[in-house]
């Protein structure tokens, strides 16, 4: 199940368009920031913010698997406890 940005995102990668709402557009827009940490972080907040929102947590697994597709490479061990 994939939201219209979604969609449209296939067709034009950096369309910019996101939805709070969706997971997908949640990890597109945080991943899309990597690697800046610090904007990472930012995102993170204003999805916060987004009352209908995903988890944070959510968000960073979905972003885990989106950077892990795109470099497709195995994960590194990077959980901090
Ligand atoms: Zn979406």
């Amino acid at each position: 199940m994939t939201c219209p940005a979604c969609e449209s995102s296939k067709q034009r990668p950096h369309t910019g368009v996101y939805r709070f709402q969706c997971l997908e557009c949640c990890a597109r827009l945080v991943a899309s920031t990597y690697p800046s940490k610090r904007h990472a972080a930012a995102m993170l907040a204003a999805i916060e913010r987004f009352p209908q929102s995903p988890g944070r947590a959510e968000v960073l697994a979905c972003v885990d698997q989106l950077l892990t597709k795109r470099r497709s490479v195995p994960p590194k061990c990077t959980t901090d406890s």
